[in-house]
């Protein structure tokens, strides 16, 4: 929740405190943020642009009004999902038009507000496919192409770089001798997106992508599927990497909190 909606809370039941009060419209919430003539410098392929300060969206740049409903919808998703600690240097975040990419983090730290920072993008054909978008608690979903896996494997890129997990990842995995091939054009995974728990690698853009990608496939595994696996695979070792990464128990243990009664 943001600061603006307390605010507004405040106010209503200050002037009618005999009345329930009206949970705040997403429409109400979007025309709340202030418009900020710096972020009509973002480019073009950002249809909403949102500068973020912690929880607060401060600022914001809309260029399609649809595409800032779902935005803010969204944003609060990322709030559910990662608590400040765990994405406090994303200081902007768009919806991106086109279908070539579902989620983009900038890691160059390139940004349009003017402070220091790294910019997060979510494609507003995947948000518009979002049934429960505007239910921010809603239980995650651990398969390739959903929204949920968008989100997660972005802001890995974000929390691996600061932890400097892609480093020691690729230092224990990568560098090991032994390690098995990587197939350019793996075609038996899971139809349905879901990672794998046991073998060699989480998902076929795990396999045919090292580096950065590798590592994030299996951050987000590792905050999404329900059970974490057990078995003696390389996959298995892959994705207990995480248990050791600070704050990642935690994460996982808020995230699969979702949803639960
Ligand atoms: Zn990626």
């Amino acid at each position: 929740m943001t600061g603006l909606v307390v605010i507004a809370a405040a106010t209503l039941t200050l002037s009618a405190p005999a009345q329930p009060t009206e949970p705040v419209s997403i429409d109400d919430r979007l025309s709340a943020i202030p418009d900020a003539p710096k972020l009509a410098d973002a480019p073009e392929r950002y249809l909403a642009v949102f500068e973020i300060d912690e929880d607060d969206v401060v600022a914001k740049h809309v260029r399609d009004e649809e595409a800032g409903r779902l935005g803010l919808m969204c944003w609060d998703r990322v709030t559910t999902l990662f608590p400040v600690w765990a994405r406090r240097r994303i200081v902007q975040f768009n919806v991106q038009e086109g279908t070539r990419w579902a989620g983009q983090f900038d890691g160059s730290g390139t940004n349009d507000v003017g402070r220091r920072g790294y910019r997060l993008s979510v494609a507003a054909y995947l948000l518009a496919q979002e049934d429960e978008l505007g239910d921010p608690d809603r239980p995650v979903d651990a398969r390739r192409g959903t929204l949920d896996w968008t989100l997660v494997h972005e802001i890995g890129h974000y929390y691996c770089l600061v932890t400097d997990a892609i480093e020691r990842f690729s230092r224990r995995f990568d560098a090991r001798p032994g390690m098995p091939e990587r197939r350019e054009a793996p075609d038996d995974y899971p139809q349905d997106g879901s990672p794998l728990i046991e073998g060699d690698f989480v998902t076929s853009y795990a396999e045919r992508t090292p580096g950065d990608e590798e590592v994030v496939e299996t951050f987000t595994t590792y905050l999404l599927v329900p059970e974490l696996p057990k078995n003696d695979s390389l996959v298995a070792e892959k994705i207990g990497f995480f248990g050791g990464v600070r704050g990642m128990p935690a994460l996982r243990k808020r995230i699969q909190g979702l949803g639960a009664e």
